[in-house]
């Protein structure tokens, strides 16, 4: 025994989530999480609160794909299931334009490469069949180059990030979308970052066959619980037809626990795997409380705070060149530059949670997930000049306060 460490117990201490995710989690999804009962993965209400996130899921996806549901555990989860009707040899065109659409087409490399292929390089395959179209970090990617590349490839699968976090860059969904149909493509989105912040229908975008997101960034629940995955009828022939190599993230096997059996609702679910009776009663209360707050109006509200964090870092001399409307990323003054990931860095220690960008080049990224309010925004943009002034930088701290009262009051003054 004497050879044993107890450590003490684990404390965390509380952070201002202010990155590209997770997100501050809602004080109402934690209740949830630490009221539930202790009860197994079959119980009645465990079963029944798991059917009404489904259907919660396809209000929130818009959708009526009875393929819609969530993947135990976070974003690369969902996006795993999703990838996995992508079979050894299948052709397919990945565009990316920043760090995860750049891991996503990792893992279509990983499931397209033949057995050659993987050997020949297991960490990093280069399946012939992939064609990987890289779009510079800082731009989106555009519909007419979708439809391009379709045209001279011909694939049978294509996919893209919706909201590239890396960058903070919006692509063209319907030029994807449309370019997908016009070349009988079955698309695949990466709408991680989109999902609970951008007001969108995914039956409005037929060129596309299978969603996937992630429980902790708009859909602000908990990280390690559901995934919201939607796949169309199409895909679920494809899958049929073709089968895939997993049990557990097979999309048609994972879904019956959520109660869709033989392409169908079903009553209640059946076992696939021990689901968690707190995640569920998490991302129960989460979907409600964005179903509540209503998805046109959380966009507005995340659109409109999003403008007051981007005019008051532009105040301070910082250049963003970003679009995404949960998540500003930016260059620092001339100054500073360089000085990013010390700045993120001091931040950080101070449990003020920016982020640098993964790849380069390295950018400073501020996030406002849960955080839309005047206050909150008020908070990060303080902190953040203080952070530039204690690097040296000259910030005239009243004019960005007069910056950002007159970006609220304004808006006041419209309504
Ligand atoms: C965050 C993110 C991911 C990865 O999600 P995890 O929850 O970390 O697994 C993938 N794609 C995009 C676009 C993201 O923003």
């Amino acid at each position: 025994m004497s050879d044993v460490t107890l450590f003490p117990a684990l404390e965390i201490p509380e952070t201002l989530a202010a990155g590209p995710g997770p997100g501050n989690t809602d004080a109402r999804v934690l209740a949830a999480f630490a009221n539930a009962g202790l009860a197994d993965h079959m119980q009645a209400d465990v079963l029944r609160g798991m059917i009404e996130c489904k259907e919660m899921l396809r209000t929130l996806w818009g959708t009526t794909n009875t393929f819609t549901f969530g993947v135990g555990g976070t974003g690369f989860s969902g996006l795993d299931c999703m990838l996995n009707a992508i079979l050894p040899g299948d052709t397919v065109v990945v565009f990316t334009n920043g760090t995860f659409s750049g891991l996503d087409a990792l893992t279509i490399r990983m499931k397209a490469a033949t057995r050659a292929e993987l050997a020949a390089a297991p960490m990093d395959p280069q399946a012939a069949s992939v064609t990987v179209i890289e779009v510079p970090h800082g731009e989106s990617v555009a519909g007419k180059l979708v439809d391009k590349v379709l045209d001279e490839v011909k694939p049978k699968w294509a996919f893209m990030a919706h909201w590239e976090t890396g960058s903070g860059r919006i692509n063209d969904l319907q030029g994807f979308s449309d370019a997908c149909e016009k070349h009988g493509a079955l698309g695949l989105i990466d709408a991680v970052s989109s999902l609970g912040v951008e007001d969108f229908s995914i039956d409005d975008y037929p060129g596309v066959a299978g969603w996937a997101s992630c429980p902790q960034k708009g859909v602000l629940c908990l990280p390690l619980t559901y995934a919201p995955v939607s796949f169309t009828d199409r895909y679920i022939e494809e899958l049929t037809a073709n089968g895939c190599h997993s049990y557990v993230h097979h999309p048609i096997l994972e879904a019956r626990h959520w109660g869709i059996l033989d392409g169908k609702d079903a009553k209640a679910g059946s076992y696939h795997r021990t689901h968690s009776g707190y995640a569920v009663a998490a991302f129960h209360e989460a979907l409600r409380i964005t179903l509540q707050h209503g998805r046109a109006e959380k966009a507005r509200d995340y659109a409109f705070h999003e403008c007051a964090l981007r005019e008051a870092v532009t105040m301070l001399g910082c250049e963003v060149t970003s679009n995404m409307t949960s998540l500003v990323v930016l260059n620092l003054p001339g100054a500073l530059k360089g000085r990013e990931k010390e700045l993120v860095q001091m931040c950080r220690a101070e449990s003020f949670g920016i982020w640098p960008t993964l790849s380069e080049p390295v950018q400073v990224r501020i996030g406002i997930l849960n955080q839309i309010t005047q206050s909150a925004i008020t908070d990060i943009v303080v902190r953040f000049a203080k952070a530039m002034e204690a690097l040296g930088a000259d910030v005239g701290m009243d004019a960005v306060q007069l910056q950002l009262a007159r970006s609220y009051s304004v808006a006041v003054a419209a309504q």
